[in-house]
Order: C-alpha cells, then structure tokens, then sequence
C-alpha cells in the first residue's frame, strides 16, 4: 500500500501532458499511471487540477543566519512553498559561507528552519580559492561571484576571476556570476554624487546597461577559456542576452539567468517606487522586457529564478536612494506571475516546468532527484489550479517583508498544493508544514561525472 495517491490531476512536464494518477512511497514517486491505482493509505483528488513537478528556485537569500529581521528561513520558505517552491538554493551575503566549517554550521543552523528542501551556494572570495574544491565535495550546490563590490562582498578582478574559474573548472564545479563592471558603476557614482543627485533616476544610470554589458562580455569570454560552467546571474536586458549567445556558440558552458523583476517591472516602475523598485542590475526599458520574453520562448534565455532579497517596508525607508538594501521579495509570487502570463497566452506551462523546476535542476546536478515527474525521483509536486482567479495583496505575503512589488496584480492561477517528498506544505492554497520538513538537498550522485553530457542544452549539440 502506497503513502499517498493524487488521482485525476492533469499531469504536465516539460515535454508531455497527460491524464493520470501517482503514487507516492517513502517520499518517492513510486508509480504513475493513466487509472488510479485506488491502494494508499490516503488519496487526494485532482480533478480540474493540473499538477507539475515542484520549481527549483536557485537564487534567494533568506538572510538566516545574518540579518533575520528583513527576512528567515522560517518565513522565506513558507513563502516558497506558497508559491509552488519545493527547492531553494540560497546564500545570504552578510554571512557568507566560505569555509567547510561554516557550511556545516549553517546547515546544523537550517535543521528545524525550513518547510522546503534546500541547498546551500557558497561565496568564491578572491583570497579563498583553496578552499572551493572542499567545499564542493563538501555539498555546496554552487559558487557565488561578483565583478564588482556589491552587497558587501568584495569584487574579483581579472586576475583572481580568470584563477576562479580555472579552480571550479578543475573540479567540474558550477557558479553563478554577478556581472557589473566595477570601474564603471563606480565612476558613475562618483559622477552622480558629485552633481549632487538624490532622485531615484540615479539607480538606472549608477548600475547602466554598459556596466553589465561589459562585465558579461568578460564573464562570457573567461567561461569559454577557462571551460568553467557559469551561469550568468540576473539577465536585465537583451544584449546580456547575445553576449552570452555568441560565447555559447563557440563553445562557453554558459547558462542565462531570468527574473520576474526585468519581465513584469521597467525603468518607468524604477523612477516611480524608488526603494521599492531597487535591485541590480536594474529593470530597464518596458519595450526590453519585452523582447527578454521573447528570447526565453525562443531557448536564448535557459533558468528562471527570483533572486529573492527582502527588506521590509520600514527597513526601505530608513535610509536614502544610495543606501537603502538593493532587492525583493519574490519567492511567492514568481510561478503565479508566470502562471499569469500561460493563462494570456504569452509562454506555455512547460516553457516555465523547464525554466523554473527542470534546467535548475539539470545545472545544479540535482536531476533527476528534484526538477521532474518519473518514478524514482522525490515526490516533490505542486498542484495548480489554472483558473483561480485572485489578486496580489501586501497583507497576505508570507515573507518577513510583508510587501510585495506587485502587490495589486490581479492573477489567474494558483498553486493549490505543495508535497514536499510526498509531505503535504501546503493544502487548499493554505500553509499546512512545519519547519524542519525540509532538508538539504545534496547533489545526485550519477550526476557527478565530469562530462559534458551532463551540461543540459550543450548535450544536445
Ligand atoms: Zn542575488
């Protein structure tokens, strides 16, 4: 007799979609079929539900252990699961991981904090790099980078990045880059204060479009030399896009990184919310996010995340333009906003499965584990209800920030239920979990072959 049995659901993936029923043992899925199978100890019906696997998010920061007060694990992952998350990826950069010592603590730290399975990126400083294959081998699922002093992490410069990513090359690591020329956003900002400038404009013209366009075309060429595997963090604006295009085509294991904020905001919501609208790089033009859209139902763009970064309300208005904490909330609103636009027609419900749950995965070395349906894999499954009509509102946000940038938003489209290896988190469209359900997600270990088979998309070449 199975654990649990959803019957009826509709089942999409990112290549099928089909009637059926599954069956789920030990956390596991343990048997899909067209009919149920009626043998469970409990069963939950489906009918007019469409059920997908649950999204791996690879970029938040639940701020825990560091500065709890904009946001906890406790918090961040409920929001999560709310939002059809079953995975996270996270690293916080006012304590950053850097050492094998402080990854295991952090994870004793994250025992009982959690609702969603999580894993850990680690933070590549310019003086660490004898400690990155130790703490690869130690289960940390990526490497954090900047190309410039952001968020109180020290920026790396040609020298010590070309190094890096010769060092995660040698063990078949992965990172994430953060890519703003650090010579020029500081000269705009020497520009910007010298004339005195205290508007909300600075944001746009402090983090600009060249700034990130330079760092990536650095990125994107030291990838391709070094042949480490990189995915460039935060894509703003279509360029980005072509830079990393041309470094892929010649042979750059190179993955592009989307979030909501440079979709759904523009520089217009930048100018008009100020703090509220503050992250980098920024979100550009409307007739940019446009075109981004464009390029992910194309393949140009291949992840999906939402670089969660709260601060609360208070927290935002207590310091000026120049100072206030760059960033978002967004883990609870990323797969509705995104649900929003399959129900218009703009992107299919597989583009997203594969965007937002399957290439993570795949990039992170966790698939077949998370990021799929198929018997064998975690029982990590998320059922949406497609027609749910509901409006985005700041009260009812589970994150420690308590807003949300689109707040207001009417949706259509719900995550109803999220099963956590087959744990019910979320029931009715209501937080059933505790913290502590959730556990570290350690890489899969038929995976961890040094090949490029097991670079997702470049396989396919
Ligand atoms: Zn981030």
């Amino acid at each position: 007799m199975f654990d649990l049995e959803i019957i009826n659901a509709t089942i999409v993936t990112s290549t099928q979609r089909f009637r059926g029923s599954i069956s789920i043992e030990n956390g596991k899925i343990a048997a899909i079929s067209n009919e149920p199978l009626r043998n469970a100890k409990r069963s939950i019906n489906a009918e007019g539900l469409v059920l997908v696997p649950g999204m791996v998010d690879q970029h938040v920061h639940f701020m825990d252990p560091g500065e709890t007060s904009r946001e906890d694990f406790i918090h961040g992952s409920t929001a999560a699961a709310m939002g059809g998350v079953t995975t996270v990826v996270e690293h916080t950069h006012g304590v950053p991981v850097r050492s094998v010592k402080a990854f295991r603590e952090k994870n004793e730290h994250l025992k009982n904090r959690s609702l969603v399975d999580y894993g850990l990126t680690a933070h590549a400083f310019p003086e660490d790099l004898g400690n990155l294959k130790a703490l690869w081998d130690d289960g940390v699922l990526m490497f954090k980078i900047f190309t410039c002093t952001t968020h109180g992490i020290p920026t790396m410069n040609n020298d010590q990045l070309y190094r890096t990513f010769e060092e995660i090359a040698s063990f078949d690591g992965t990172c994430l880059v953060h890519c703003e020329d650090d010579a020029i956003t500081e000269g705009n900002e020497t520009r910007l204060k010298a004339a005195s400038r205290n508007d909300n404009g600075i944001i746009s013209e402090w983090r600009s479009e060249t700034a990130e366009e330079i760092a990536v075309a650095n990125v994107a060429l030291m990838a391709r030399l070094t042949g480490v595997k990189a995915t460039i963090a935060h894509i703003s604006h279509p360029l980005v896009v072509d830079l990393i295009k041309r470094e892929q085509a010649e042979g750059a294991r190179l993955y592009g990184e989307i979030c909501p904020q440079y979709l759904f905001l523009d520089d217009q919501t930048v100018a008009e919310k100020g703090p509220f609208a503050k992250f980098t790089p920024p979100a550009r033009s409307a007739d940019k996010a446009e075109k981004l859209l464009e390029m992910i139902n194309s393949g140009s763009i291949q992840l999906l995340s939402t670089d969660h970064a709260p601060s609360t309300v208070q927290q935002k208005l207590s310091k000026s333009i120049w100072e206030c904490n760059f960033g978002l909330p967004g883990v609870e609103t990323t797969l509705p906003m995104m649900l929003n636009l399959v129900n218009q027609g703009k992107i299919t419900l597989e583009r997203v499965i594969e965007l937002y749950s399957e290439m993570p995965a795949k990039v992170l070395g966790i698939y077949p584990q998370k990021g799929c349906i198929m018997v064998g894999a975690d029982a990590d499954l998320v059922l949406l209800d497609m027609n749910h009509k509901w409006t985005i509102n700041n009260e009812k946000i589970h994150s420690k920030s308590g807003w949300s940038p689109y707040d207001g938003t009417e949706i259509v489209g719900k995550p109803m239920y999220t099963l956590v290896r087959g744990n019910v988190v979320v029931e009715n469209g209501g937080v059933v979990g505790e913290p502590g359900s959730g556990k570290p997600v350690t890489r899969y270990k038929n995976n961890s072959i040094t090949s490029k088979a097991h670079d997702p998309v470049l396989a396919d070449k």
